[in-house]
């Protein structure tokens, strides 16, 4: 825990003009972070701008060694940095949480650094010469949520600093301690103002997104806190990368085994307590075998201990703050007056600490039914019966979100044929939600436009250019 309380110390703001954060599971203060306001992050972009040359002109083998060393410090520090994420966010160190979106961070930071992005030949034939290279835009500001904090951080942050981008990141107000913690470590090898935080509400989010000195704005969040950026990012013409909500279907076929898919579909809805944008949040079960599947999927929900995270036994948590708690509140009650049946949890859990909700699963539930169309965001799942697989696909593609889907059966190509009718940016088949740091990532429709990772998200922080001739 000292180390734990070194690293806060440098990175807190003094009690008496900054703003006290709660740990998630008891209310308790963990630390203070500033209160900055627009005239701190004009100060940040303009220290960004001003180190971007040099940074740019380290070159890829220069940039590469410094995030390569960066992510050795993350994982040099990586208790410390589970340890704060988990009070904040209120996600177990234990199980697919804390630790292991620390670990998430130096993985996609050293992918990110060693991903080589070729000058592409476009022609070459002896009359016409043309080829393609990406160069950097300048600052990028990358403004994240507070669901995993330093992972998506790390998303927006890793790619555009490998192309010689610097970085303005602010993150949620909801886990600014979190993401303060990674950048203080990442910097003790990055050059001076190449990854600079900034601290403040929503609306300094809105300044630094119409900020005219910010070539790139990425943005994670709400499709709402979307729209609002795209507007600001307008007047300057800035970039774009939107990876909005979603409420992701999954589809189970009549052919599957309920107790062998049971523990993939309860994490591929209940991770981060489903606080998850590419998580399973509606399910739609063929009718032959849905009693067993709700049976099987409660069946874990039964075993899976919540409470406070740094108790090593829990691998689930609170939802991380009031607000969230209210919306995952409201669809429960709202499904429970329309008659759907509660088979795991349903209530508030205070007795766990402020924001703690039971592991829920939902039953006879249906389209129309306000935890089925709107994106709960929480431990709360909604398993729909279907009879006819093409209903199950126009129920799946009807809301006007696709960030991802899942199609679970016992036969592959079966799966892949009704995979390739979902409107979603990523299908899973027989998993939900698994991401790989060379597997490009993104929404479609009103989740957002842009891939992160891989080739294609180097390339989305950067501006071609050709040369021809
Ligand atoms: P949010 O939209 O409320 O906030 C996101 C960030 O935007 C925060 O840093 C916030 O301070 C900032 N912000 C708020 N108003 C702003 C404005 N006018 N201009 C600029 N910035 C502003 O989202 P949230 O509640 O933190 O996150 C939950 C949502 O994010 C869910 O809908 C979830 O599905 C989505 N999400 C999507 C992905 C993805 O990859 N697609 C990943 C995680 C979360």
């Amino acid at each position: 825990m000292s180390e734990t309380t070194a690293l806060l110390d440098r990175i807190q703001a003094d009690p008496e003009t900054g703003r006290a954060i709660p740990d998630a599971a008891t209310g308790e203060t963990i630390g203070y972070v500033p209160k900055q306001t627009a005239d701190d992050v004009d100060a940040a972009v303009a220290r960004a701008q001003a180190a971007q040359p040099a940074w740019d002109a380290l070159g890829h083998e220069g940039r590469r060694a410094a995030l390569l060393a960066a992510a050795d410090a993350i994982d040099a520090h990586a208790e410390e940095l589970a340890t704060i994420l988990s009070r904040e966010q209120g996600k177990p160190l234990n199980g697919p949480n804390a630790r292991f979106e620390v670990g998430a961070c130096s993985t996609w930071l050293r992918d990110a650094a060693t991903t080589e992005l070729e000058t592409e030949v476009l022609v070459d034939d002896g009359e016409t010469y043309a080829e393609m290279s990406y160069q950097a835009l300048g600052v990028v500001a990358a403004i994240g949520p507070w669901n995993w904090p330093m992972m998506i951080g790390m998303w927006q942050s890793a790619p555009s600093l490998r192309m010689g981008n610097t970085v303005v990141a602010k993150p949620s107000s909801s886990t600014p301690l979190s993401v303060l913690a990674l950048i203080d470590v990442m910097n003790q090898a990055l050059p001076a103002d190449v990854l600079i935080p900034v601290v403040t509400n929503g609306a300094g989010g809105g300044h630094l997104a119409a900020h005219p000195d910010v070539a790139k704005v990425m943005f994670t969040g709400s499709t709402e806190t979307g729209r609002r950026i795209a507007e600001s990012a307008g007047g300057n013409l800035a970039r774009l990368t939107l990876e909005l909500g979603g409420n992701d279907a999954g589809i189970v076929l009549p052919d599957v085994d309920p107790q062998a898919i049971a523990e993939d579909l309860f994490w591929g809805a209940f991770i981060n307590t489903g606080q998850t944008c590419a998580a399973l949040k509606r399910l739609y079960v063929h009718e032959d075998v849905y009693d067993d599947v709700v049976d099987a999927v409660a069946a874990v929900a039964r075993q899976v201990p919540m409470g406070n995270g740094l108790d090593e036994g829990n691998v689930l948590g609170p939802v991380q703050n009031a607000a969230q708690f209210e919306i995952v509140q409201e669809l429960v009650e709202d499904a429970k007056a329309r008659g759907a049946r509660i088979v795991v949890g349903g209530e508030a859990a205070p007795e766990l600490g402020a924001n703690f909700f039971q592991t829920t699963i939902v039953a006879e539930v249906a389209d129309g039914y306000r935890i089925v169309d709107e994106e709960q965001f929480g431990p709360a799942l909604p398993i729909i019966r279907y009879s006819d697989i093409d209903e199950a696909v126009a129920s799946a593609n009807r809301l006007d979100v696709g960030l991802g889907g899942s199609v679970w059966s016992g036969d592959r190509e079966k799966a892949r044929e009704i995979a390739k009718r979902l409107r979603a940016g990523t299908v899973w088949i027989n998993q939900h939600g698994t991401l790989h740091p060379k597997v490009p990532f993104g929404g479609v429709k009103q989740s957002g436009y842009g891939l992160e990772f891989s080739v294609a998200g180097l390339k989305s922080v950067s501006e071609p250019r050709v040369i021809n001739g």
